[in-house]
C-alpha cells in the first residue's frame, strides 16, 4: 500500500480526513495555517483543534483562468464548517456551473490524491463535494 501525505499541514489523514486548526491559548482564535504569534491577541501559546467534516457554501466563483496545468473550469468556494471555521477550499464532484450551486449548500469534506511522487507517496489534498 502507497504511504499518504496531507499537501498542507492542517489536513489530518488518520484517522479519517479531517481539518485541524491551531487555537489560541489565551483567546481561542482558530487558525487554519501555522502562525508564530495570534492574529488576534498577540498570543503566542497554540494548541490544535480538530474540526468535523460537514459544512455550507457562503460564497464561490467560477475560476476559468488558472496557472498553467491546473484544469480549469473549477469551483472555488467559501466554506463554513457545521461547528467552527470558515475554509477557503475548491468545491468536487459538482458542475463548475452556477445552475448547479447553491448559496447554502450543504457539502461534506472529500479528499483527493494530487499527485504521487517517484517512491509511490501519494500526496493527498482536499475540496468539499455536495451531500446527496
Ligand atoms: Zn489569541
Amino acid at each position: 500500500m502507497a504511504s499518504r501525505v496531507p499537501l498542507v499541514d492542517h489536513l489530518v489523514l488518520e484517522p479519517e480526513p479531517r481539518l485541524r486548526s491551531a487555537v489560541c491559548g489565551t483567546c481561542e482564535a482558530d487558525f487554519l495555517t501555522r502562525r508564530n504569534a495570534c492574529a488576534s491577541c498577540g498570543g503566542t501559546d497554540f494548541g490544535e483543534r480538530t474540526w468535523g467534516t460537514d459544512g455550507t457554501v457562503v460564497a464561490f466563483t467560477i475560476v476559468h483562468r488558472a496557472a498553467p496545468g491546473v484544469p480549469v473550469p473549477f469551483v472555488s468556494a467559501i466554506v463554513r464548517l457545521q461547528d467552527g471555521p470558515i475554509v477557503q477550499s475548491n468545491l468536487v464532484d459538482v458542475e463548475p456551473d452556477p445552475a448547479h450551486i447553491v448559496l447554502g449548500m450543504p457539502v461534506r469534506l472529500r479528499t483527493f490524491v494530487a499527485g504521487t511522487d517517484d517512491n509511490g507517496v501519494e500526496a493527498v489534498a482536499y475540496g468539499f463535494a455536495p451531500l446527496d
